[in-house]
């Protein structure tokens, strides 16, 4: 048994999943995660596939090169504001870097729930069904409606295994890859320590081999060093990444610089969720009095954490002074850019236009908050209907339109479709500028804002029925739903257009903990 321990001068430590004792069971992969790392899907038909993501796999003694020889990395992180310390993957471990032969993409796979490793501190190493479950179905889904993220590639249940959390729980492993798991909270580890070797070889590997940045030696026409490059891609990165979760009201729940990728991706998916009713201050995470990691709050955040960078590696920089200001700067354009871009898209637009912003979104979002509409739904909506059409056919047809909009809580129903129509009104004067015809708009709309969104209470739903019910069809089923989230129906899938349709009332807004 592996107890908590400092790892000096390194980064991973060798170390092997715990095996587990009864027969794992496989309850689903992504076809998708497959494809994108170059696996053939009878793969997972096979015991040597079943065996490895069970964490059963049968591992090298030596460090041989064929073989596989898993380690858990060392990272450190300022976790709600407060420096924790040494941290680590204490319940991660990672198998093997695979490429995908054709797309030439590289994936470092790993196991998480496989045990205890010597980061795992006081904890048990465990991930608990629930927990796996939703990170299996985010990772896929985010990547599915285009937002950089981690990817999960199966889903093993541990029969026998039981974790305490929130109460007693059956244990999973979810196989999870990405092109790097390198977080800012690696680079904080080091300048921690104290170690500006291994500082600067991290920030090397970093550059060369995750970014893939080309070849610097001096400065460049602009007086940046190959550190500041590497730190303003780092940073851009992570703008699209920000940018893309408020466009579509995503809260990552537990944004410290350990749940911070290095290549702007989603990831660490604890207390995640898809907002449902706006609400800008809505937080996921039940422990989050300050509302630091609320939907607002994430831009901000994103860029405190990328300080904290800045300063882990300021000794790198050939302008430590005015790199902040600088940066900070590019960090609001390619943010606001991104912001401004996407949401234009989501909204049918040919291009963002300078009005746009305070004329058009402002106004709508404000709308959705008033009345607490569905933030996925209204848009979704607006890609169902030819609204040029219907605009122009008088108060009945307008009325019935507005009300469309508008879910069964409301309440001051005729002064709500006086400002869905008020919406409405200046949205089709919009369209009618830029020359966006309905149907059009309504086919790229639908490739925009999709149908199906993983709120928490449909997967509260799947959870319950996987777990108490030991039905196991609906994970197949939801999956057709997260990796083609923009269709209008899923054949075979009963429960979609439910999991499509209003939040139950007594389901809205769930916040979870941390404690997953
Ligand atoms: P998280 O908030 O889930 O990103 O976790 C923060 C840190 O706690 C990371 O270093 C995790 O590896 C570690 N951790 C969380 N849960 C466990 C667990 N059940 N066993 C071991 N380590 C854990
Ligand atoms: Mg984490
Ligand atoms: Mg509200």
């Amino acid at each position: 048994k592996l107890g908590p321990r400092m790892v000096k001068e390194a980064l991973y430590t060798f170390v092997r999943p715990t095996p587990c004792t009864k027969t794992p069971e496989l309850l689903v992969i992504s076809p998708a995660a497959f494809r994108d790392l170059g696996l053939s899907l009878s793969e997972a038909e096979t015991p040597e596939f079943q065996h490895l993501v069970a964490g059963n796999g049968s591992y090298e003694q030596g460090a041989d090169e064929d073989g596989i020889y898993p380690w858990a990395q060392c990272y450190g992180g300022w976790q709600f504001g407060q420096w924790a310390g040494q941290l680590g993957d204490g319940r991660a471990i990672s198998l093997f870097e695979g490429i995908n032969p054709s797309t030439g993409e590289r994936y470092e796979v790993q196991l998480k729930g496989a045990g205890q490793t010597p980061y795992s501190r006081f904890a048990d190493g465990k991930a608990v069904l629930r927990s796996s479950i939703r990170e299996f179905l985010v990772s896929e889904y985010l990547n599915a409606i285009g937002i950089p993220t981690t990817r999960a590639l199966s889903l093993t249940l541990l029969p026998g295994e039981k974790a305490l959390r929130e109460r007693i729980e059956p244990c999973a492993i979810v196989a999870r890859m990405a092109q790097s798991w390198v977080r800012i909270g690696t680079f904080d580890l080091f300048r921690w320590r104290g170690d500006r070797v291994r500082l600067r070889q991290l920030a090397d590997y970093v550059r060369d081999e995750v970014l893939k940045l080309p070849e610097q030696k001096g400065l460049d026409e602009n007086g940046r060093n190959r550190y500041e490059n590497m730190y303003r891609e780092i940073v851009r990165r992570n703008a699209k990444t920000v940018a893309l979760w408020q466009v579509y009201g995503f809260m990552n729940g537990v944004l410290n610089t350990d749940n911070t990728s290095i290549m702007g991706l989603s990831m660490d998916f604890g207390p995640f969720a898809f907002m449902d009713n706006f609400d800008p201050e809505y937080t996921p995470n039940h422990d989050d009095h300050m509302l630091r990691y609320c939907f607002k709050n994430q831009p901000t955040i994103i860029w405190w954490n990328l300080v904290r960078l800045a300063e882990d590696i300021a000794e790198l920089f050939a302008t430590p002074d005015s790199i902040i200001e600088d940066v900070g700067a590019e960090y609001k354009t390619v943010f606001l850019t991104e912001y401004k871009a996407r949401m234009a898209e989501r909204l049918g637009f040919n291009s963002y236009q300078e009005t746009d912003l305070d004329q058009i979104f402002s106004p709508c979002l404000e709308l959705l908050q008033k009345y607490d509409l569905d933030f996925h739904h209204f848009f979704r909506r607006l890609s169902e209907v030819p609204v040029r059409q219907i605009v122009d056919n008088g108060e009945d047809a307008n009325n019935q339109l507005a009300e469309s909009f508008l879910n069964s809580q409301v309440k001051k129903r005729d002064e709500a479709i006086k400002d869905v129509l008020g919406f409405l009104h200046s949205y089709v004067a919009r369209l009618k500028e830029e020359g966006v015809e309905d149907e059009e708009r309504m086919a790229k709309m639908k490739r925009k804002n999709p149908k199906f969104v993983p709120k928490n209470w449909v997967l509260d739903e799947i959870i319950e029925r996987v777990e108490k019910k030991r039905e196991r069809k609906v994970l197949k089923d939801v999956m057709e739903c997260v990796l083609n989230p923009f269709e209008d129906s899923w054949e075979g899938v009963e429960d979609a257009e439910r999991w499509c349709g209003e939040v139950p009332p007594v389901k809205r807004a769930i916040q979870c903990s941390c404690s997953s």
